[in-house]
């Protein structure tokens, strides 16, 4: 069974152990080399390993046959390869597919495949629940569970590319499912570090983006990782007042921390950061609110992703009419703000942003 690791600095001594098995999605090449020598095999071992894993898609460790028998049979006693289950595949009218996976302990994630024209994004979790309680977030309902592996992050992808139909391949990752990506910092950086490894799966870091509720301290972490991966920044109101009553961190970290820990966040070339607005009718959708955005965000690279509020029975909160998401977009757009209006995908299906919830066990 998989077991959640703590801390960065855990992941580097491999702690075989007669209770637990390694589960080898955890590790990037470099540390399955180690992997490979701390069985007494010589290092390029792991680099094999990497390739049955991540290039191959395998699992079953007995069948890496260019690997010597007896490392093999070594190696499948003290190590697994634990991809999540699917249980449930739920394709939406839009072309999005639901998928409700299950962990070696039960638990179950939620990830969502959506495909846009030559794009085929994942959505992947990073925690069982969530512990933010966003007043307009579903997923929030569930309270926290327990932080994911890395390998049960990696494992989604894993898990997604064994039901793509033929010649398919998922082009963009968005770290936007369940839970907080930068609560479950050391997990959700050596998942970018695996994702983005060419030995590993390759993924360019542009074509990852981590959104976060605004944990000011994961954003100053982040700026100074060597994976370079896209921000996405979940203000959805410009003032305390407004912010404190939706989003319970803001008493932790104001408006004024977060945008400043913006600031300082490296950018790439030609690309943004994006501000995620879920736009709730006669709460934070007014004039006066996206005039004051447009202040917000002077001196940012930003841009502006619009969510009308996905609806849940007993959330308290509506969706604007259409008249007033378009007014709020334009005075962005006249700004001179790149904004866009996010009509989610897989509301049919319970599956768009905020809408993802699954019973913990079975
Ligand atoms: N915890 C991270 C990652 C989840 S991303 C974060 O909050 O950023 C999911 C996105 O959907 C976030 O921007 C979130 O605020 C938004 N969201 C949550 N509930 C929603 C709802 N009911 N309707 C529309 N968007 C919602
Ligand atoms: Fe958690 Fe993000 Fe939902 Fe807030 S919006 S409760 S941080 S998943």
């Amino acid at each position: 069974m998989a077991r959640p690791i703590s801390s960065a600095s855990e992941l580097l001594c491999y702690p075989f152990s007669a209770m637990s098995r390694l589960n080898l999605l955890d590790y990037p090449p470099l540390e399955l080399e180690s992997v490979a020598e701390s069985l007494g095999a010589p290092r390029y071992r792991g680099r094999q390993i990497a390739t049955w894993l991540y290039a191959k898609g395998a699992t079953d460790i007995t069948a890496m046959s260019d690997l010597p028998r007896e490392f093999r049979s070594a190696l499948s006693e003290r190590a697994e390869v634990a991809v999540p289950e699917i249980e449930r595949r739920t394709p939406s009218q839009d072309g999005s597919q639901k998928l409700v996976l299950r962990l070696g302990d039960g638990a179950r994630i939620q990830s969502v495949l959506m495909p846009d024209e030559d794009r085929l994004t994942l959505c992947v979790s990073t925690q069982v629940g969530c512990g933010f309680g966003c007043a307009f977030c579903f997923t929030g309902t569930m309270g926290l569970e327990r932080n994911l592996t890395p390998g049960e992050i990696v494992g989604q992808v894993v898990a997604a590319r064994r039901i793509l139909p033929d010649g398919a391949r998922i082009t963009h990752l968005v770290y936007m499912g369940m839970g907080e990506p930068l609560a479950n910092y050391a997990a959700t950086i050596q998942s970018l570090r695996i994702l983005t490894d060419p030995k590993a799966f390759g993924f360019s870091p542009r074509r990852i983006t981590v959104s976060t509720v605004g944990l000011v301290s994961g954003i100053e972490r982040l700026a100074n990782e060597n994976v370079k991966v896209n921000l996405a920044i979940s203000l959805h109101a410009t003032s305390n007042q407004i912010r404190n009553r939706i989003m319970p961190v803001n008493k932790g970290f104001s408006i004024e921390e977060l945008l400043e820990a913006c600031r300082g966040f490296p950018v790439a070339f030609r690309q943004r950061i994006t501000f995620e607005y879920v736009l709730l009718d006669h709460v934070n959708d007014a004039a006066e609110d996206a005039r004051r955005l447009v202040r917000l965000l002077k001196g940012i690279r930003a841009k502006v992703n619009l969510i009308p509020f996905n609806d849940w029975e007993g959330s308290g909160f509506q969706r604007p009419p259409l008249q007033r998401i378009l007014a709020f977009q334009s005075l962005l757009l006249e700004a001179g703000i790149r904004t866009t209006v996010r009509w989610s995908k897989g509301e049919d299906i319970g599956a768009a942003c905020g809408q993802l919830k699954e019973a913990l066990t079975a």
